[in-house]
């Protein structure tokens, strides 16, 4: 199957509401098609999560999934520090997002680097939702409901804002924007240790 091309940053429909998923859409063997389309450009790529909009079509519809593999190539330090844990391969129409409480103790939000198939070449700090609840149906028209935390949270709300033409770069630190050449020498730095470097 030859996969299609991942839109990249500037092209409009990154930029546009994405319409809603009908009901006479789910189950079809249309949406079927999608989904596995866009699991398969998600693992070719390889990335943790892709948005419809990113392959060019106007539908409110995310996968992701992280898998072990993936995180092996960050010290695993690095993936405690981000709650970055394996995530099984989901699909969600209609994605709903609530920003959870957190426990006494816990920030509410995390700052960590993240980066976007859409935007390729480059990373940044943005802050995210420690926790999050997403609620939708599968492509089947099943209820989903996930509640996550960490990095599960991250991507879900980078996949949720590219259904409402947002990109990272629109929520980033800007002075944190790091070439992934450069980016080595950032990810893993402590969070003060960062401020002080980058002036923020
Ligand atoms: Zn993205």
């Amino acid at each position: 199957m030859e996969l299609p091309a991942i839109v990249q940053a500037g092209h409009p429909i990154l930029r546009a509401a994405a319409a809603p998923v009908r009901n006479d859409q789910l189950g079809t063997s249309h949406l079927r098609s999608l989904v596995s389309t866009m699991v398969a450009v998600m693992r070719a790529a390889p990335g943790v999560g892709l948005a419809a909009p990113q392959i060019g079509v106007d539908l409110r519809v995310i996968v992701l999934e992280d898998r072990k593999d993936l995180m092996e190539r960050l010290p695993p330090e690095d993936c405690d520090a981000r709650g970055r844990v394996p995530f099984p391969l989901t699909a969600i129409c209609n994605p709903v997002l609530t920003v959870r409480p957190v426990g006494e103790g816990t920030p509410p939000h995390a700052m960590f680097f993240e980066g976007c198939l859409s935007v390729t070449g480059y990373m940044a700090l943005v802050a995210r939702h420690f926790a999050v609840e997403v609620t939708g149906v599968d492509p089947e028209g099943a209820p989903v409901r996930l509640d996550v935390t960490g990095w599960p949270a991250r991507i879900l709300q980078h996949e949720v804002d590219h259904l409402n033409g947002i990109l990272y770069v629109d929520r980033m630190i800007t002075r944190s924007l790091t070439s992934n050449a450069e980016a080595q020498r950032w990810i893993l730095m402590p969070e003060a240790e960062l401020r002080a470097a980058l002036g923020i």
